[in-house]
């Protein structure tokens, strides 16, 4: 789950891998490192437990010449995060650095055969058998250094984006990808650009090559850049323009690129709707199913493969298919799905939810199931990412970048494609009439507006009530129907963020154990908006005070009963109970924010956690 920076042109290396390694510190920060390659063939490395800081700190006053070079920023896999477990790792020869993002499988195995051949090991990493590889086949074997790189990866097992440099080839750099993301750039002059996406890229060229799986690229400064296979047979060139804005990139004067991204949201959904609700005379248009109508229409099922936020989304998702499509719609974690023998038949859709497009589970669900000649609907963010290039279809959320490791817009994003889908979906098989739908699309596109308002009012008060969770060592999240998944989510955010153990539970499941933990000391956080569900969750939220439970309650405005039953009750505008998802989500996500923040905690830098999970 790392990410990679690589430079090679005119200029100087050093300062572009650092802001580029900054760009991609969501996909990890147990250490950072960087190989300079100058033209007096020198290869200088500095790498460093930590940040992308404390690597700049740990470099200042070295000599950082060189207008070639890799750099890395490491969420650990094998090996804990320290300085020899750092990338790049050098090989045996001294002439080779290399920078990884995966997992070499059978690493430990190629580790023996090596060893027994006389190569030694500086740290407990899969990436260094690699380097170690590459370095037999040219050294020993004496391969030019890109025959030997495809050899060496032929022997490989595992997953991996991989960027080469040899101090005897100054001005080059070799890079290949199987499973785990890569992008090259093409700058002006002859300068090329390498990143795991887009982000560290954008500010020098918009002309960019998403590498394919079993590829690798040649970056010659100041030549053409080629791509081969393992077999060496040249593969043609697919460029694209690539539009990101750059001031997306920056924190845009909010403490938090978590807190930038929720506020956001209402600008974000727009954007996710724009083009698609009311245009061509209907009150929605989806290309993807323009394109593929009958294939989605006549589906006998849709299976939802996720993981984490987009699980939850996906059980939105589920209820929001079955109600409008009348569809039987099941929902499953990516990771469980592709271990199992899943029945999958050709006449069913399988709908792929991740955010980056790089979820390592959810693209091999997405390949299990299409071995079995499913249907694949993929529904992400980031454009031209691995699983939008492996699905039949798609709708990206379109909800720009989402820096802070603890998703928040692309939740919302995704809720509102699968309304989108789910309304379109009804419409097309008549189980929804256009003028239902009509309605249902101008309640959808008030969401924005009615997010933005709520924003505005309710942060200042869910900022003085973290102050009382913030001693708090459990929490329970309750809701039911189509606010059960943001029960989910919300215990989420909390967990992930602030450390605070949390559970999301169906409100009318308490009884069936969870009440055992209510005292005084246990604050409930449930969703209580006057919805079909609002008498049953009124006698969940009585059960919970007679236990002296401390009550949260997200309820809806004019709501006095639950005012008077509720200790602390945050208030918002009244939606319909399928968009309510949208709009109750908008106070957990601050309240995880803020009691995080009240905790002094790192809060776009969760520990243990990454952005995307391109690993297992
Ligand atoms: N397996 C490599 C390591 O542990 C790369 C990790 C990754 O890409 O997440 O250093």
């Amino acid at each position: 789950m790392c990410g990679i920076v690589g430079y090679v042109g005119n200029n100087d290396a050093y300062p572009i891998l650092i802001n580029g390694l900054k760009r991609l510190e969501y996909r990890g920060y147990d250490s950072a490192g960087v190989a300079l390659v100058g033209d007096g063939c020198t290869l200088n490395v500095y790498k460093t437990k930590g940040k992308v800081a404390d690597l700049e700190a740990h470099a200042s006053g070295k000599p950082l010449g060189g207008s070639t070079g890799i750099a890395h920023t490491r969420w650990a896999t094998h090996g804990e995060p320290n300085e020899a477990n750092a990338h790049p790792h050098v090989s045996q020869s001294g002439n080779i650095a290399i920078v990884h993002n995966g997992i070499i499988e059978n690493y430990a195995t190629l580790r023996s055969q090596l060893s027994a051949k006389g190569y030694q090991f500086k740290s407990s990493t899969d990436t260094e058998v690699l380097a170690q590889l590459i370095d037999y086949f040219n050294t020993a074997l004496d391969l030019p250094l890109l025959q030997a790189v495809q050899a060496a990866l032929r022997r490989v097992i595992g997953a991996y984006a991989i960027a080469v440099v040899d101090s005897r080839a100054p001005r080059r750099i070799i890079a290949a990808r199987k499973s785990s993301p890569l992008v090259v750039g093409i700058g002006n002059e002859g300068d090329f650009y390498l990143a795991s996406d887009a982000s560290p890229i954008i500010e020098y060229t918009d002309r960019m090559v998403y590498l394919n799986d079993g590829e690798i690229a040649i970056l010659p400064a100041g030549g053409e850049m080629e791509i081969v296979n393992l077999d060496n047979k040249p593969v043609e060139l697919n460029v694209t323009r690539v539009e990101m804005n750059i001031s997306q990139l920056e924190k845009g004067g909010f403490p938090h690129f978590m807190l930038k991204e929720i506020f956001e949201q209402p600008d974000c959904l727009n954007d996710c709707m724009r083009g698609r609700v009311n245009a061509q005379g209907q009150p929605l248009a989806l290309s993807s199913l323009r394109f593929h109508s009958k294939r989605m229409l006549n589906a006998s099922r849709y299976i939802i493969v996720a993981c984490g936020t987009s699980w939850h989304a996906g059980l939105i998702g589920k209820q929001l298919l079955e109600n409008f499509a009348q569809v039987p719609t099941s929902i499953e974690y990516a990771s469980e799905f592709r271990y199992r023998n899943p029945v999958i038949n050709p006449s069913d859709v399988v709908i792929a939810i991740s955010q980056s497009g790089e979820t390592a589970d959810t693209l091999a669900a997405v390949e299990l199931a299409r071995e079995k000649g499913a249907f694949i609907y993929g529904i992400c963010n980031s454009v031209g990412s691995s699983i939008p290039r492996n699905t039949d279809t798609g709708c990206y959320i379109h909800v720009g970048p989402e820096i802070g490791v603890a998703s928040t817009k692309a939740f919302t994003g995704q809720v509102t494609v699968l309304a989108m889908l789910a309304l379109s979906l009804g419409m097309a098989r008549g189980t929804l009439s256009h003028d239902e739908a009509r309605q249902a699309v101008s309640q959808l596109t008030r969401i924005p507006g009615i997010i933005k308002e709520t924003l505005e009012r309710i942060n200042p008060q869910v900022e003085q009530l973290a102050k009382m969770l913030t001693y708090a060592r459990n929490v329970i999240y309750l809701g039911r129907g189509y606010n059960y998944p943001v029960a989910l989510e919300g215990a989420l955010k909390l967990k992930e963020i602030s450390y605070i153990h949390a559970e999301g539970y169906p409100a009318a499941e308490m009884k069936h154990g969870p009440i055992a933990l209510v005292d005084e000391d246990m604050p409930v956080v449930v969703i209580a908006t006057r919805n079909a569900m609002y008498d049953k969750v009124r006698s969940n939220v009585q059960e919970i005070k007679a236990r002296r439970g401390r009550v949260i309650a997200i309820t809806t405005q004019g709501d006095t009963a639950m005012g008077d039953l509720a200790d602390e009750c945050i208030a918002l505008p009244e939606v319909p109970e399928y968009l309510e998802p949208l709009i109750t989500t908008i106070p957990l996500q601050l309240l995880a924010y803020h009691v995080a923040v009240c905790k002094g905690k790192d809060v776009d830098h969760p520990r243990n956690l990454a952005k995307s999970v391109t690993v297992e």
